[in-house]
């Protein structure tokens, strides 16, 4: 299991964001807590001193005790910040919370080498429920995550498994999803399936599960929501998808990224993701709802698809889509399709020569269109 380690990264001036494992033994002394063992405070010297070398700004994760999503001042992390600083010969800030502004602003004004450790994760319910929204506020502060608690590393929680995933997922959606809001000033209906759904359905309350979500996105998306409602542009998400249950199977690729299986696809017929699963493409209802409204445009606007087509077993929603947006074209509507996967998804439906334009570059094609980069589905019409 040879995982990418501390010692193959380029931090220099990068916020690392360091899980440890400082969940050490407390005794109270006269009125204090005091920490009886340091062993664990003392593993991690290594790690930290390989990345103050490196020129990295450490941000410190950990938790302390079970204080069940409350804030117990006996289980606080201060302590340790006090002995950290003793033990590695540097100042360490300490920052009494684990998200939110403060952090953010502190984190922000570290510099190369400095250490800051962050307040008990676990005074937050949403740690141990590894709750999504929540691993993207602890995100917030990572430019890189390290995983240095293999003490923690069994359990899945928002500071090991949560925040690992947004941090290594982090990607296109981003580009997509900035400019939904200037698309929403120019379409009268705008069909968003794909991995982009699930930030949307974060927005909405939903659970989404193990799907590729950009939770640092979710204002952006409740943003274009209220948005759409206001200017009354349609704006419709996937309601259904084909998910599936991904299972590591302990082997790497070339890149050293877990080689990930998906396991049991199946339909799931509702807007919430059971915690096991992943959205992986769209599902019948959605499927069908979406080949009804694009022969109605006059401009037809396609960037990205609708699942992971690279895999037959998801494929079926982006080529739907695509034998849609030719059909259209056949009959009279404008089609731009942008993006090297949405044309390598429109060339393996053999549909390539019956759309208006073609664009593998998604950015050229958006540019073409005043420079902007394009979501989902877009369905232009003109009056
Ligand atoms: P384009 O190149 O057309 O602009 P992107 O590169 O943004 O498109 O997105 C294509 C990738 O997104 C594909 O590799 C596809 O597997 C992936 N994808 C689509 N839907 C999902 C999903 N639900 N979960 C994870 N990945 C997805
Ligand atoms: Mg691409």
């Amino acid at each position: 299991m040879a995982k990418l380690t501390v010692k193959d990264l380029e931090v220099r001036g990068k916020r690392v964001l360091t899980r440890v494992d400082y969940n050490v033994p407390l005794e109270e002394k006269d009125g204090r807590m005091v920490i009886n063992d340091v062993t664990r405070i003392r593993e991690t010297l290594a790690t930290l001193e390989l990345l103050i070398e490196k020129g990295a700004r450490i941000i410190l994760l950990a938790h302390l005790g079970r204080p069940r999503g409350r804030r117990e001042p006996s289980l606080s992390l201060r302590p340790v910040a006090a002995k950290l600083a003793d033990m590695i010969h540097r100042p360490i800030a300490f920052v009494d919370d684990c998200i939110g502004e403060k952090v953010e602003q502190t984190a922000d004004a570290l510099k190369p080498g400095d250490i800051l450790l962050l307040e008990n994760v676990r005074y937050y319910g949403e740690e141990e429920a590894n709750d999504a929204a929540f691993a993207g506020k602890l995100a917030k502060v990572a430019d890189v995550y390290v995983n240095d608690a293999f003490g923690a590393a069994h359990r899945a929680h928002a500071s090991t498994e949560g925040v690992a995933r947004v941090v290594a997922g982090r990607g296109e959606v981003s580009d997509k999803i900035n400019v939904i809001d200037r698309l929403l000033e120019r379409a009268d209906t705008l069909l968003i399936g794909g991995a982009m759904t699930y930030t949307f359905r974060l927005a909405l309350g939903r659970k989404v599960g193990k799907s590729l979500v950009e939770p640092d996105r979710v204002s952006v998306a409740q943003a274009a929501l209220e948005k759409a409602k206001a200017r009354k542009v349609q704006l419709l998400l996937a309601m259904d998808n084909i998910v599936a249950t991904p299972v590591e199977t302990g082997q790497l690729n070339k890149k050293g990224r877990p080689i990930v299986e998906w396991r049991n696809p199946r339909v799931n017929d509702s807007p919430d993701i059971p915690d096991a699963e992943e959205g992986m493409d769209i599902g019948p209802k959605t499927i069908r709802t979406f080949i009804e409204i694009i022969p109605r445009a006059k401009t037809i606007l396609w960037n990205g698809p609708m699942g992971v087509f690279e895999d037959k077993r998801f494929a079926e929603g982006t080529f739907a889509v695509a034998r849609a947006v030719a059909d259209a074209t056949q009959k009279g509507a404008q089609s731009i399709v942008g993006g090297g996967d949405s044309v390598k998804a429109l060339n393996l439906t053999g549909r390539t020569g019956q759309v208006t334009f073609v664009s593998t570059g998604g950015g050229a094609s958006l540019e073409f269109l005043e420079g902007k980069v394009l979501p989902g589905v877009a369905a232009l019409t003109d009056q």
